[in-house]
């Protein structure tokens, strides 16, 4: 347990840091905010804060729309840190007076054609069944609150709770709250936990945290357009749209500056090529959807690697053996939305020593063979009733 500041010092003279965290990416930039305005000494390292999956990233907050079959625990998780979004994003503003894209006109989820709708049909209804909230909307009710969307649209239906932040405003922000908190960023790599000298080092390095730690942390390529709306306008939509397009999952998440993020791919790869054939289809399901992207300025294409884990849950808490070093990573297609929760949980267990039962699902050695999870003995976490912890049991996937 860390109550406060440590007065002892290192071989080169600066005061050794209670709280070192590895990796300045959304993840480890609030978990630095979080304890050092705990009163604890904090370092954070990282040769290039933001340049992780984050600066890819659409920052959709959508635990309703993102609840997917087989994903109970993920999705209890995910609701959890949803609903301490406004709060995390107050006193973000507060601490900065910073602005971070944060919005919150919900979320439309949309079918294209017959087939289309059937199968979003199938998941709202799974969504429903857990008690969420996703309203139905017939073609001309889904009009009305988008007009831009085209007429061949069959129906959708409405994730009001579903918001967004725009992440590349959101990490410089943090960075300014960890640092007037108190936080000290050192711009180096960590290449070995061994250089890291802190009564308890976080590593929060999304991807990188599988070499420091060995964790089955894997990366799992995403492609995303940015379109931006012609003379300097905001799109002519408002909702982020999720939509199924002759059988494409794709996603439009609009920006007050005119921006529009289309994304994405997922594929089981650790290259940033950005391909024709996926540029392609991700232009023409977001134009079948919304005609009037057509007539927007393509801006950047670009790819990002999520933190991938084999079960898509995030990885929190205790590496097996060593209680002093704490893994928060595994964040995968979820980082943005798990922001608040990852910090809060993370900075208590730092404090205090004791796991909030929260975090009991996503612990490391839930992977181990040996471990309670896998052999059964540890209790359920999220949503009431589930099972064991989730594995994704679709064939595709979005952000
Ligand atoms: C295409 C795409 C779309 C996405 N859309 C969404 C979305 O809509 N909503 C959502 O919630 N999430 C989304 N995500 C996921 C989200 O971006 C990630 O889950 C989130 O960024 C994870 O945060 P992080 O801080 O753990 O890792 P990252 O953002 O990857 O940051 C890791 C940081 O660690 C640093 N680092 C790595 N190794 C080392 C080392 N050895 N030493 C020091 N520093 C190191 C890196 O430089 C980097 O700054 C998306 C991701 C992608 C790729």
């Amino acid at each position: 347990m860390l109550t406060g500041r440590s007065p002892s010092t290192r071989s080169d003279d600066r005061v050794r840091p209670d709280v070192a965290v590895v990796g300045a990416g959304p993840i480890g930039l609030a978990i630095a905010w979080r304890c050092a305005a705990r009163g604890l000494r904090v370092e954070v390292h990282d040769p290039a804060s933001g340049s992780g999956a984050s600066a890819v990233a659409a920052g959709m907050l959508s635990p309703v729309a993102e609840a997917y079959f087989g994903e109970r625990q993920l999705t209890g998780l995910l609701l959890a840190s949803a609903a301490r979004w406004p709060a995390f994003a107050a006193e973000l503003t507060e601490a900065t007076g910073a602005e971070f894209g944060y919005r919150t006109e919900g979320t439309l989820m949309v079918g294209l054609t017959g087939d289309d709708l059937a199968e979003a049909r199938r998941l709202w209804a799974y969504q429903q069944g857990l008690g969420l909230p996703v309203t139905p909307l017939r073609p001309t009710e889904l009009r009305d609150r988008e007009p831009a969307l085209a007429p061949r649209v069959r129906g959708g239906a409405l994730a009001p709770t579903d918001h967004q932040v725009d992440p590349r405003l959101l990490v410089p922000a943090l960075r300014t709250a960890a640092r007037r908190s108190g936080a000290v960023l050192v711009p180096q790599p960590v290449r070995h936990l061994s250089e890291v000298d802190a009564r308890i080092t976080v590593v929060a390095a999304g991807c990188g945290a599988a070499a420091l730690t060995g964790l089955p942390v894997r990366p799992v390529k995403g492609q995303v357009l940015r379109l931006r709306a012609p003379d300097g306008v905001a799109p002519g939509f408002r909702h982020v749209i999720r939509g199924y397009a002759d059988g494409e999952q794709v996603y439009l998440v609009p920006r007050v500056d005119g921006e529009v993020v289309l994304g994405a791919t997922v594929e089981e790869r650790s290259d940033t090529t950005v391909t024709a054939g996926a540029v392609l289809r991700l232009l023409r399901a977001g134009v079948d959807l919304l005609p009037e992207l057509a007539e927007y300025d393509l801006v950047e294409a670009v790819a990002g690697l999520r933190p991938g884990t084999p079960d898509n849950a995030p990885i929190l808490g205790p590496l097996p053996g060593r209680p002093d070093v704490l893994a928060a990573t595994g964040h995968h297609r979820h980082g943005i939305v798990l922001t608040p929760v990852t910090a809060d949980l993370i900075a208590d267990l730092v404090t205090t020593g004791v796991p909030d039962p929260l975090l009991a699902p996503f612990r490391p050695d839930r992977f181990s063979s040996n471990s309670p999870e896998s052999t059964g003995a540890v209790g359920v976490g999220g949503l009431a009733g589930s099972g064991a912890v989730g594995v994704g049991d679709r064939t595709m996937e979005e952000d």
